[in-house]
């Protein structure tokens, strides 16, 4: 029997929380390391759900196969359009909350951001699909009109670790996950900049003192250090960066 699972550690609130609904051939895969830390303990308060959806309770063939070679030939298995529509359209179909977006993670997708990951946030939740083998049938993308995100540009093996990425990302800017906002406001990215370098204790290590200015309490000071230093830092590691801030910056002055 085809199955939608719900995750049995959400605590039931008022309004539906942000949920994230995955379609993996490997639903063990999850929480996995969103059941720890941060997201664990958001996903136990019920700030988020999980539901998993099994790809493989959608084949419909005696042999339950979820994939075959590809047309042209060439290595490899692709996964079948028909078992992946039908996986999506029964998920959409028990999604209470409205149109979320359904995503498929693939390394041919837009490169996903900080800037997107807000959007998702700011919304109901989110369909991932995640591909195995060689990738997924590209008439399931068209006809659903999946929106394709990649993590970067390398393989993974499958979709499942990039779902995990993009979830475990989301969760930490949903409300009342991360305990103090004005952390998130000084992230990577959050103003088009690396951040800044980090010390904690001990003050010496193997000889190595920390910058003077953040033992000073100066507050103002310490803060002018470092947005010096992201820019630095963004400056030297990233000049597609620094050529948007630059840009922006400029006209703001
Ligand atoms: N043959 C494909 C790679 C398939 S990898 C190609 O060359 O484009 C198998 C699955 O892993 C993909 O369907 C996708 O879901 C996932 N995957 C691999 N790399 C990824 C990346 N950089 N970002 C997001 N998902 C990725």
């Amino acid at each position: 029997m085809a199955q939608v699972s719900p995750n049995p550690c959400h605590s039931g609130s008022p309004s539906p929380p942000w949920t994230a609904r995955v379609l993996t051939l490997f639903p063990e895969m999850f929480p996995g390391p969103l059941g720890f830390s941060l997201a664990g303990q958001a996903l136990k308060k019920g700030r988020w759900a999980l539901e998993t959806v099994d790809i493989r309770s959608f084949a419909s063939d005696k042999h339950r196969s979820v994939d075959d070679a590809p047309f042209g030939g060439g290595p490899g298995m692709v996964m079948r359009p028909d078992v992946l529509a039908a996986a999506i359209d029964a998920t959409v179909a028990a999604t209470t909350v409205g149109a979320v977006p359904q995503i498929c993670l693939s390394p041919r997708g837009r490169l996903l951001d900080q800037a997107r990951l807000k959007a998702l946030a700011a919304g109901n939740g989110v369909v991932l699909v995640c591909g195995r083998f060689e990738g997924i049938d590209e008439r399931v993308i068209e006809a659903r009109g999946l929106e394709e995100l990649s993590l970067g540009d390398f393989v993974l093996s499958g979709g499942e670790p990039a779902a995990l990425a993009l979830i475990d990302a989301v969760v930490r800017l949903l409300p009342g996950v991360v305990g103090d906002p004005q952390s998130l406001a000084e992230d990577s990215f959050e103003r088009g900049l690396l951040e800044y370098p980090q010390y904690t204790r001990p003050q010496k290590f193997e000889g190595h003192t920390v910058p003077d200015v953040l033992l000073s309490g100066h507050h103002e000071k310490v803060a002018a250090w470092r947005l010096e230093q992201a820019e630095r830092t963004t400056r030297e590691r990233r000049q597609d960066m620094w050529q948007r801030y630059a840009t922006a910056k400029q006209k703001t002055e």
